[in-house]
């Protein structure tokens, strides 16, 4: 049975000296129990503190890094079986295959899409970050090459597949310092590559024979070998299966603390699939539930794309908005005589209304009003976004400096603050503009400020 917070509260030091993260020690045995941090942040629990909450403190699913940089894909850590219940933390990766046995140019052309593959999104780059190195022949030098060829020419993280022992010694000992993931122990290798795993410190992903009893196998015995960083592939391949396991791994690891279970799981969607669109549904369906890990014939902007989405609004967390930063957004080279427009900072918002003004190709300054990421309605029915903050905000953002007018546009849907904010701004013409966005082009051609 899992300590509580509080349990864990009376083994630590109660000094509140704040260097494990958190300001108490009571918060940061409360982080511990819902598996949030790790004991060895806090550097003054004693070893018989230790002792006892050595199984307690562990997150429940291991979190690992594939990878480093850029493309360093983090995974694991999760703590709930539904997004609603708080959040998911680590999105999974996305990686496409490309073999030894591709030719210069299927290679060259994943590279590109690789490429390719990164959309500006609400502020954020999207893009899938690994290759899976996979090795079609035993020709250790062959897919030595090719690995490094991929890490050097993309940046991208690698898992390295090949079931040629040596082969997988010659390219992990080459590229250890890109900490790519091994892949994979089964009940023939496991001892050669746990030991490999260990002495390049990379992670290792094991790969059953479609039972869970099998990986359970696995994981203890290189978890009694001393390797934490392990990925789990049932090596189940038919769609229910996969889906049922993913669902009791996480049950397991989650609610009964099932440590063998405990740790981020793969999807080979390349080998469950006929094509690259059924590819993409088998793995949309675990970016939901709950894979880790995506592996992928290859890189087509019209399939990663839409997966990319869904990781994203999968991983954002339900209870903090996405926003846009507070300022002032020149919008198409604005001058002194520019419109100035006012909204608030949910991104969406942000997003949405940047766009409008950039396609009616008028010059305007947009004003960015920080509402803690609430949307115009949301954020004046809070009283964040009234005439009194806003007014706040316009006189001490420094737009006064930028032009030579006296107008500022408002979002009709708060147009009940106009009034206000004339006060607030001394002299200035409030005007209520459209209550979509969808009209503020036509309108800004319109305008004109005063
Ligand atoms: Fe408490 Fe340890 Fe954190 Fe300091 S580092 S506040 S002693 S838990």
């Amino acid at each position: 049975m899992a300590l509580t917070g509080i349990q864990i509260f009376k083994l630590l030091p109660k000094t509140n000296c704040g260097e494990c993260g958190v300001p108490t020690c009571l918060a940061f045995a409360m982080n511990l129990a819902s598996g949030k941090a790790e004991l060895e942040k806090c550097p003054y629990v004693s070893e018989e503190a230790k002792e006892t909450l050595a199984s307690e403190s562990a997150p429940p699913i291991r979190p690992l890094t594939i990878g480093t940089g850029d493309y360093a894909v983090k995974l694991g850590g999760e703590t709930v079986m539904f997004r609603h219940e708080k959040t998911f933390v680590n999105p999974p990766g996305f990686a496409a295959v490309v073999g030894t046995d591709e030719d210069d140019a299927s290679v060259s052309g994943k590279i590109e899409r690789f490429r390719q593959c990164q959309f500006d999104r609400v502020g954020l780059k999207l893009r899938p970050e690994l290759f899976a190195v996979r090795d079609a022949g035993g020709d250790a030098g062959k897919f030595q090459g090719l690995a490094k060829k991929i890490s050097d020419e993309t940046g991208g993280s690698l898992i390295l597949m090949s079931g040629n022992v040596d082969a997988l010694k010659a390219a992990a000992g080459a590229l250890k310092e890109k900490k790519p993931l091994i892949y994979a122990a089964d009940a023939s290798n496991v001892d050669a590559l746990g030991a490999l795993a260990k002495e390049v410190a990379c992670p290792l992903a094991v790969k059953g024979d479609g039972s869970l009893e099998s990986v359970i196998a696995l994981t203890e015995k290189l978890s009694g070998m001393g390797i934490k960083d392990l990925v789990i592939d049932t090596g189940s391949r038919e769609l229910k299966k996969v889906f049922e396991e993913q669902i009791l791994i996480r049950r397991s690891a989650l609610k009964n603390r099932f440590r063998p279970l405990g740790y981020p799981t793969m999807i080979v969607a390349n080998e469950m699939a006929g094509d690259l669109m059924e590819e993409t549904v088998i793995a949309a369906a675990f970016v939901a539930k709950y894979g880790a890990l995506m592996v992928m014939s290859d890189f087509q902007p019209h399939s990663v794309f839409p997966l990319l989405l869904e990781r994203l609004n999968i991983y954002t967390d339900p209870q903090r908005p996405m926003t846009a930063e507070q300022g002032i957004y020149p919008i198409n080279n604005p001058d002194e005589n520019s419109p100035v427009l006012v909204t608030c900072n949910f991104s969406l918002t942000y997003f949405i209304v940047s766009g409008e003004i950039e396609s009616s190709r008028v010059p305007s300054w947009l004003c960015v009003q920080d509402t803690e990421g609430l949307s115009v309605m949301t954020a004046w029915a809070a009283g964040k976004f009234s005439g009194e903050s806003v007014g706040t905000f316009i006189n001490k953002c420094g737009i006064k400096d930028k032009v030579k007018h006296k107008s500022i546009i408002i979002p009709g849907y708060a147009a009940g603050i106009s009034g206000e904010l004339e006060e607030e701004l001394g002299g200035w013409n409030v005007v209520v503009g459209p209550r979509e966005a969808s009209q503020i082009s036509k309108f800004l051609r319109a305008f004109k400020p005063q």
